[in-house]
């Protein structure tokens, strides 16, 4: 295989004055894959034989991102390159991070360390590829294998099962066998990775445009050792989740409330506390599959009213959704269009009149105030050319006699 990788200017700058430094210096892992299959890199990291002392001295904006494992970040253009020195990584007693790393002068024990053959490319615009482990072989063939033994590999750090499922998924790649076996033999070991790690890569993976490779999720065994509960509701689902999730713009928010879309409230509840999800994220789940449970909306005042309850965005949200769960949404679509064009008013805080505009009436304050309010919002949103501040205080003073 010939062929080139086009860099953008600031690698080719970074590369060149590594070299000029007396270093080498190349790009390597991800951005070489995706560049080889014709993806658009997330980022260009380079591996140089440069200490981070050294590569720090040869650049003006620099900081220490992950110096203890040789990683310094240079600012390039207000972007941020990881540059990282060739290393080692010594024994992984716990099954997550090496006791220690060494540093090396020699870029194939760099790659050594590497995961999968296609992340362990290195790749230099005069030098061309450096790639002891044949990861272009493996590219062409759409297939993921550890670099070196497997079984191994999995028992120094656990995230790589969770990884290879994930780039299976990402890239419509297959799982060469011995690394298969491997992955299913060591599964159970996924349960020295912490949660906020496992979270992360399970978003990659819903997100990941593949989703017909998710039953390896379930097949490799990983699952039931991150929650037995979720690993028997996804059994339960198979292959139903497939279509569905491709079938769902690439939103976290989205892809997860599919996933536990057969989750009470309350089990959501507990699984997002397991998961470490943020606050936001925890409760817009919940709320979306509160409101997947319940029946759709049918007239202009439950849409409106619906809409005032979750906001605009949510409200598509949960449009889209039941749309991809096979309900005709169309109508519900053009009444909120219209809703919004003319204006109406949804919630309280659009309403004509207001608690202290109540109380300047008579109304003493305390708990009627907010009775009143809500019974007014139910009528204009039941006719939104009600919300005059004549109309509705008219009808306050009407119901006070
Ligand atoms: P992406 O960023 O698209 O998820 P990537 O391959 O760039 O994929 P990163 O997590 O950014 O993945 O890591 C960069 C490189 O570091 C990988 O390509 C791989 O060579 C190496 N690497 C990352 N994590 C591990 C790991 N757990 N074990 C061994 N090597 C790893
Ligand atoms: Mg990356």
């Amino acid at each position: 295989m010939n062929k080139t990788i086009t860099l953008p200017k600031d690698v080719v700058y970074l590369l060149d004055t590594l070299q000029k430094g007396g270093y080498e210096a190349y790009i390597v892992g991800g951005c070489v894959r995706d560049s080889i299959l014709g993806r658009t890199p997330q980022d260009w990291d380079i591996t140089t034989s440069a200490l981070p002392e050294q590569t720090k001295a040869l650049f003006p904006h620099t900081f220490d991102t992950g110096i203890q494992h040789g990683t310094i970040t240079v600012v390039c253009h207000k972007t941020n390159y990881e540059i990282t020195t060739y290393r080692i990584d010594g024994d992984y007693r716990d099954g997550r991070h090496p006791d220690s790393v060494a540093f090396t002068p020699n870029l194939e024990e760099d790659l050594l360390r590497r995961d999968f053959t296609m992340n362990a490319i290195a790749y230099h615009p005069e030098k061309g590829f450096q790639d002891p482990f044949h990861g272009q072989e493996d590219i062409a063939a759409s297939c993921i294998r550890g670099v070196g033994a497997p079984a191994k590999r999995f028992q120094e750090d656990a995230l790589r099962m969770l990884r290879c499922v994930r780039f299976a998924a990402q890239l419509g790649f297959s799982v060469e066998p011995d690394t298969y076996k491997a992955l299913q033999e060591n599964a159970s070991l996924i349960e020295k990775i912490s949660v906020e790690r496992i979270h992360e890569e399970l978003d990659k993976l819903w997100k990941a445009p593949f989703s017909e490779k998710l039953p390896l999720l379930l097949e490799s065994g990983l699952l039931p050792h991150i929650d037995s509960l979720f690993a028997k509701r996804m059994a339960e689902k198979g292959e139903r989740l497939i279509p569905l999730l491709k079938a769902t713009p690439p939103l976290s928010l989205l892809r997860w409330t599919l996933v536990l879309q057969d989750y009470t409230e309350k089990e959501a509840k507990e699984f997002c506390k397991k998961l470490k999800f943020d606050n936001t994220s925890a409760r817009n789940i919940q709320t979306l599959l509160r409101y997947l449970a319940k029946e759709l909306p049918k007239t202009p005042y439950d849409v409106r009213k619906l809409a005032g309850e979750l906001g605009i965005e949510m409200t598509n949200h949960l449009f889209l959704l039941w749309e991809i769960l096979g309900h005709d949404v169309s109508f519900l679509r053009s009444l909120l269009e219209k809703i919004l064009s003319d204006g109406d008013c949804l919630n309280l805080k659009s309403l004509a009149v207001n608690g202290q505009m109540l109380m300047d009436a008579g109304i003493p304050k305390g708990k009627e105030v907010g009775q009143i309010l809500s019974l007014l919002l139910a009528d204009v949103l039941e006719n939104p050319s009600h919300n005059t501040e004549a109309y509705l205080m008219e009808l306050v003073r009407a119901k006070k006699h």
